[in-house]
């Protein structure tokens, strides 16, 4: 019986920087710090933090007047900042950013693009805070966002009823790769206009239809480390949070691929019985999941099949 941790495994740079700054702030400040939301999705690491004596704040509300306040990593829209700006919680003196760099990116080609003459579409989760805050960027709650590539019909629907003059598609930083190549091709497909690949550097705005890969480096990498340990597993146990987009696309890879899964938060939810003939374990973890949690299931899993019977 073999265990395997897919490469890439947990932690994204984005993830460690936003932990990193709010550990810091929270060190520093000897009054109480607040975080906007959830800084990461997930619950352990949010409670760690807790026992660092920062509070989780899901209204701007809850944050006191003038208080000392750090921004989540989804990035945040510019209606956040005006409203903590009005409790005298401005950057540069109380409020501290940990806004990814990437996620910065997609909204600054958002910018671009709008500003280009683009009707801009946006592949994410609605209700996801990043996609909220790149919506900010376009039409606010009015901006088109498709969720599923099976969605393309909507897509091509709304293209096509209101003869966009320019149109482009962008995606939340952690949606599937596949997902997206699938929606463009769904598109075009029905389109006669076939949408081509706009480059990041946002050289070449004069095409109609284009499309800019907005999904970040550390997803892609953990989105090819966990098909790789699929396709060579009997099992594929895949840890992240709740709310965890990228975690959950994880899953639905592993899914997809034919091979039993299982979603966990945390080790206490394995189940003996899961292992039971498999030779071939494999183990993958989103972006938001800390190491010591890869390793504590990792530990776990080998206690339950030390003793499984075969
Ligand atoms: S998943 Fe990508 S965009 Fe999100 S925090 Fe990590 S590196 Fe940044």
């Amino acid at each position: 019986m073999e265990i395997k941790v897919a490469k890439h495994a947990g932690f994204c740079f984005g993830v460690k920087k936003a932990i990193e700054i709010a550990e810091e702030v929270a060190q520093k400040n000897k009054e109480k710090t607040y975080v906007y939301g959830q800084l990461v999705h997930n619950e352990q690491v949010i409670k760690n933090l807790e026992g660092k004596g920062i509070i989780f704040a899901e209204s701007i509300n809850e944050i006191p007047e003038n208080a000392v306040t750090v921004l989540r990593a989804h990035g945040e829209p510019g209606t956040t900042y005006q409203l903590l700006g009005q409790k005298s919680i401005t950057k540069g003196n109380n409020l501290n950013d940990a806004t990814c760099p990437l996620v910065t990116l997609v909204h600054n080609v958002a910018i671009k693009l709008k500003n280009s003459g683009y009707e801009v579409i946006l592949f994410g989760k609605r209700d996801h805070p990043e996609a909220i805050g790149t919506s900010y960027h376009l039409k606010g709650k009015g901006t088109f966002i498709v969720e599923e590539p099976e969605q393309s019909d909507l897509a091509v629907d709304y293209i096509t009823k209101n003869n966009f003059g320019k149109v482009a598609v962008i995606s939340q930083t952690t949606m599937s790769v596949y997902g997206y190549k699938k929606l463009i091709d769904n598109i075009n497909k029905a389109l006669a206009g076939k949408f081509a690949e706009i480059p990041l550097s946002m050289k070449n705005l004069d095409i109609k239809y284009g499309y800019v890969d907005t999904i970040c480096n550390p997803t892609k990498q953990r989105q090819s480390g966990t098909e790789e340990i699929a396709k060579e597993s009997d099992i594929v146990i895949v840890i992240g949070g709740k709310n965890s987009s990228n975690s959950k696309e994880l899953y639905a890879k592993c899914k997809e691929l034919g091979v039993e899964s299982h979603f966990i938060q945390s080790g206490h939810q394995l189940q003996k019985e899961w292992f039971k003939g498999k030779e071939k374990i494999g183990v993958t973890a989103g972006a938001s999941t800390p190491d010591y949690l890869i390793n504590e299931v990792v530990e776990k899993i080998r206690e339950m099949t030390s003793s499984v019977i075969p």
